[in-house]
């Protein structure tokens, strides 16, 4: 595997390979590899002539600044794991190579109702650091498609939303959610659980999966009560559970048993804030 720290020297190795004709999938991460980053690899390695995977941990997209301080770090384990998975490339950007001329900014993207609800109106600026850093980093791979887990439904929206803004010709495609057998969805943030704590997040996919199933046309507040009471009997503190329109992610206050929903989920277990969603029909 090649690992580039500087913009330069990967921007130069890429520009050789687009002009021999070679096709690149990108993988950006922000490090803590599980199976879940792995599997894209893995989608992106089957496609593509190679795979070029980033870690970096934006500052810029964490709200809460203890979140940033104990976002867990495992630089080591994530280039074997890489290794083992024979990625190609794997960019690490140093905070000032990603961000030259400091962490403000004027710049706004306009991700409209995206940005107030759900995962926007709980981490207000959220997702303007993810299309900061997602841009930087699409500018500098230039890679023809990049691979997104379903894990962060909204975030794959979003970024999907700043292709469009600002014409970037990146393909982008959508792997499903990873989960461990209880049910609960891997992610790096569950590396602060201890395992008694893993068991009970399940919780959160189970009341998913308890909406999926009793789900019924007509309206939602009963069952999205149901849910709620089904979180906070498991210990959670929970920011939403909610079903949503699932192409334009509008809160679904009655469903008309057509269109297509998706329930999502943001709760918090001691102090780490878990994610999660399921499609429901
Ligand atoms: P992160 O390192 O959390 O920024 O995630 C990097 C990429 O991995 C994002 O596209 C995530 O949606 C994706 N991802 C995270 N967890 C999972 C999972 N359990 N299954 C599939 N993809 C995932």
């Amino acid at each position: 595997m090649l690992l580039f720290k500087n913009i330069h020297h990967i921007q130069e190795y890429l520009q050789k390979q687009r002009a021999s004709g070679k096709s690149y999938g990108f993988i950006p991460t922000m490090g803590a590899l599980h199976r879940g980053h792995i599997s894209l690899i893995e989608a992106s390695k089957k496609e593509n002539d190679f795979t070029v995977s980033s870690i970096f941990v934006n500052p810029t997209q964490f709200n809460d600044p203890l979140d940033f301080e104990k976002y867990p770090v495992t630089i080591e384990k994530d280039i074997q794991l890489l290794l083992q998975v024979k990625c190609d490339v794997l960019f690490l950007p140093t905070v000032n190579e990603i961000y030259p001329d400091g962490l403000q900014t004027d710049k706004n993207y306009n991700l409209g109702h995206l940005e107030t609800v759900l995962e926007g109106k709980y981490r207000p600026g959220h997702f303007q650091g993810v299309c900061r850093v997602v841009h930087r980093l699409l500018d500098i791979i230039k890679p023809p498609v990049i691979y997104l887990g379903q894990k962060d439904y909204q975030q794959c929206m979003v970024i999907k939303k700043l292709t469009e803004l600002s014409g970037i010709a990146t393909g982008i495609k959508i792997c499903p959610t990873l989960r461990e057998e209880s049910g609960l969805a891997m992610s790096s943030r569950n590396m602060r659980l201890n395992e008694a704590g893993k068991q009970k997040a399940s919780a959160i996919y189970n009341t998913l999966l308890f909406l999926k199933n009793n789900i019924k046309k007509g309206p939602l507040a009963a069952i999205k009560e149901e849910a709620h009471a089904m979180l906070a009997e498991a210990a959670f503190k929970t920011d939403y559970i909610e079903i949503a329109d699932a192409a334009t992610l509008e809160i679904q206050h009655e469903w008309n048993g057509k269109t297509k929903i998706v329930a999502l989920a943001a709760a918090f277990l001691n102090d780490v804030r878990l994610i999660d969603n399921l499609l429901l029909n």
